[in-house]
Parts: C-alpha cells; structure tokens; sequence
C-alpha cells in the first residue's frame, strides 16, 4: 500500500479534529490527492485548505473530505452516490470504502478530466454521468449512501426518493448560511443525526432540466 498524504498532516488535520474511522484514514492515505489538483497547486494538495480547480470550483479541504466520508459511514458492499464530482478526488476516496460509486457533475469538462485521473490512478468501481445533480441518477438507485458535494437551499426531493431505507443523506444545505447535515431515512423519513456549520459552493440550479 503506497501512502500519499504526509502523516503528520494526517494527524494535525484530521485526527485532531475527531476523525477516527481507520477505513476513512485508510482511504484518505492511499488517495494522491496531488494528482487530482492542477499541476501548478501539486505543492499544496496536502495542506489544510480547498484549493481552486477551474470552472468557479474547487477541491474540498481534506477534513471535509473525510468528515463528509466519516459521517455517510460507508460500507463494503454499499452503493454510493455522489452529486458534484469536482476533480474527482472525493469520488475516489469513497471508491475505496464502497463498492461502487456513481457521480453527477455538471461541468462536463470537470467531469471529463475527473474520468481521466480516476483512470490514471487505477480507481475502477466508479461511473460518471454529466447531469444536473438536482435529479440525481434514477436508473441507478437505491443508494445505500448520497454524499453531496455543493449546497442546495433546501434538499433536492428526487434524492431522498433514491435513498434507499437506511440509507444515509450527507448534505450541506442553506444559502447564507450553511449545515452539514447527515440525514438517515428511517421507516422512509429522513431523520437529522447530526449537523456542522461549513461552507460550500452552491449546487446550482440548471434551468434547462427543471421542469
Ligand atoms: N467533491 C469535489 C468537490 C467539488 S465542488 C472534489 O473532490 O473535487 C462541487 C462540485 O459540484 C463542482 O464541481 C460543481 O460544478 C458541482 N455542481 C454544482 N452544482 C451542481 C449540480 N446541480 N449538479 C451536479 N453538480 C453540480
């Protein structure tokens, strides 16, 4: 097993603030995130921010990468979505734990360079679809877990129908604003577990599917 991220920000960035799972620590280790970023940011993919990654977007901080990772406690055998691919890095880190992973984007030219890393680094139980993640991905549900990586104002209805029961809804949500929410459907209600203040881009809205 070859380990990327520096053990020592491991420690500072992650254990110190709670993240505890080892599967979670294990996945984030063996993920170069270096190869996600731009070439010009490789020398800061490790530090303890969100780096720019063209389109108005940008890679998540590695906590929130694992804390989003930790609190949708992913399993072997579980069927992930995730809306809002990015560059990809997340998409890998929860190909690790799960057993497949299926990602929205909307900016077909992140979603098309996400495909081509994905590929490089060896990462195979992944699909990705161009889409608005509004709708999430229908002829793929149920999932087990749904990791989304921008903030609508409210959740989008189409995902909590494609939550399987059980399921767990990761989810920062609000304008101004924002909660990371995990949500657990139980008995077909979500159920608010636990939330954090954070701050996110905004899954925007795409005029042209809304119906
Ligand atoms: N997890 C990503 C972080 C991506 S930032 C990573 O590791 O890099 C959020 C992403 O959500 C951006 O790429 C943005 O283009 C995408 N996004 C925003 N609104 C969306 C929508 N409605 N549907 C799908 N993706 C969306």
């Amino acid at each position: 097993m070859t380990v990327y991220f520096p053990e020592d920000k491991l420690k500072d960035q992650l254990v110190e603030r709670g993240i505890r799972n080892p599967e979670v620590l294990r996945a984030i280790r063996v993920v170069p995130r270096e190869e996600f970023v731009n070439p010009e940011s490789r020398g800061i993919a490790y530090e303890d921010r969100p780096i720019p990654i063209g389109y108005g977007q940008t890679i998540s901080q590695p906590y929130i990468v694992a804390l989003m990772t930790e609190l949708a406690d992913v399993a072997r055998g579980d069927r992930v979505l995730e809306v809002g691919t990015g560059c990809g890095y997340q998409t890998a880190v929860l190909a690790q734990l799960a057993d497949q992973v299926y990602s929205v984007e909307i900016v077909a030219e992140l979603s098309a360079r996400a495909e081509k890393v994905l590929d490089a680094v060896g990462v195979s139980n992944v699909q990705l679809r161009v889409c608005d993640g509004w709708e999430g991905w229908p002829e793929k549900a149920p999932f087990d877990v749904i990791l989304v990586a921008a903030a609508p104002p409210e959740i989008p209805p189409r995902l909590i129908e494609q939550l399987a029961e059980g399921g767990r809804l990761v989810i920062p949500v609000g304008e101004d604003r924002q909660v990371l929410k995990l949500l657990v459907k139980e008995n077909g209600d979500l159920v608010e577990k636990r939330n954090f203040a954070v701050r996110f881009v905004p899954l925007v809205k795409n005029p042209t599917s809304i119906a």
